[in-house]
């Protein structure tokens, strides 16, 4: 925990409030709904309430300072007379409870964040379990009958290939989308029965010791249409441009063009309505974003996803999503399911 937070102080002007949930659990290991860590130059210390303080208290190098539940009620003539708080967490009536306590409040962003981009070796060994449980579960999903059975059925099916396959649990709901259903990125599975002739998305992810892993795939079922093998084959193409780009000093938005030139050159520029990809870690989406407005920069050691789609409305959807880490001359992708059209019945 100490290497993280020293790391942290360096980068502080002022104590710095940390309300973050994950952040403060990245910080000390810590997991609570409730509780505020305060950071400052000589000590640490954890406000939480009763039901928590007890395990608190097990904590090394945190001095636990137990208060009412409601904490912000009671933290202002706790903390020292100027603060850094994560703008992007505190709300503005908690916000509002610490200025009338007399805090003077400085907004911060993104600290914990980017230490929490680039990861440590036990970290990335719990992304690489997750991403082993991952690819063991796709390569069993595409030995299952698709065709005849619904989405969710096979949402279903692939949450027990997860827990048979070593994972602790999914990383977010798993996404299974048919044919036209495919056509829209975050679609819910419902009750469409898939056919011959679709091409069925799947995105899921599992947790693995906290981390997460994301991956997508696009299978055929039976024999489809020449445009939809067409689609697919430029969005691959497009997946290797992104991969061939990621590397440690590369502007993160820059292996986002170079993925999106590949579906623009081929006509279907429209039809990528997102970005290339996200970090992942203790939470699925973190930083660095690889978007075209990112304005972050590859660091060796952060993991991010390469995810190209492309959607057509009404009609078929397709996205290739792999896992990777960035190293100094490139990245490793820990993704290992193939990435041919993989056909299923
Ligand atoms: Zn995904
Ligand atoms: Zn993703």
């Amino acid at each position: 925990m100490s290497g993280r937070v020293d790391r942290l102080r360096e980068a502080l002007e002022e104590p710095l409030l940390v309300t973050t949930p994950v952040n403060v659990r990245y910080l000390t290991g810590f997991e609570s709904t409730n509780a505020v860590l305060l950071v400052e130059p000589e000590r640490v210390r954890l406000f939480t309430d009763f039901r928590y303080a007890g395990r608190a208290r097990e904590l090394a190098g945190v001095e636990v300072e137990e208060i009412p539940r409601h904490l912000y009620g009671h933290l202002a003539s706790r903390l020292p007379a100027l603060v850094g708080f994560e703008a992007d967490a505190l709300t503005y009536s908690n916000y509002e409870l610490l200025r009338s306590g007399g805090i003077e409040l400085v907004p911060r962003r993104g600290l914990v964040e980017a230490l929490r981009a680039v990861k440590e070796p036990h970290e990335l060994d719990a992304i690489r379990r997750a991403t082993d449980a991952t690819n063991a579960a796709y390569a069993r999903l595409a030995e299952e009958q698709f065709s005849g059975r619904t989405e969710k059925e096979l949402v279903w099916r692939m949450e027990e290939l997860f827990h048979a396959c070593g994972a602790d649990g999914c990383a977010f709901p798993v996404d299974i989308a048919a044919g036209p259903t495919a056509a829209s990125p975050h679609a819910v599975p419902g009750d469409r029965v898939v056919q011959e002739g679709d091409l069925v998305m799947v995105d899921s992810g599992v947790t693995f010791d906290g981390y997460c892993s994301d991956c997508t795939r696009t299978f055929a079922v039976g024999e489809v249409a020449d445009s939809l093998r067409q689609i697919y084959d430029v969005c691959r193409e497009a997946q290797q441009a992104g991969l061939g780009a990621v590397g440690a000093g590369v502007a993160t938005r820059d292996a986002d063009a170079a993925a999106r030139a590949v579906i623009t050159d081929a006509g279907y520029g429209e039809n990528f309505g997102h970005g290339l990809g996200h970090g992942i870690g203790l939470l699925v989406h973190e930083a660095p974003g690889v978007r075209p407005e990112s304005k972050d920069v590859f660091k060796a050691g952060n993991v991010v996803t390469v995810e190209p789609g492309i959607y057509l409305s009404g009609v078929a959807g397709v996205r290739i999503e792999d896992l990777v880490v960035v190293t100094d001359d490139g990245c490793d992708v820990l993704t290992s399911f193939p990435k041919e059209l993989t056909t299923v019945h």
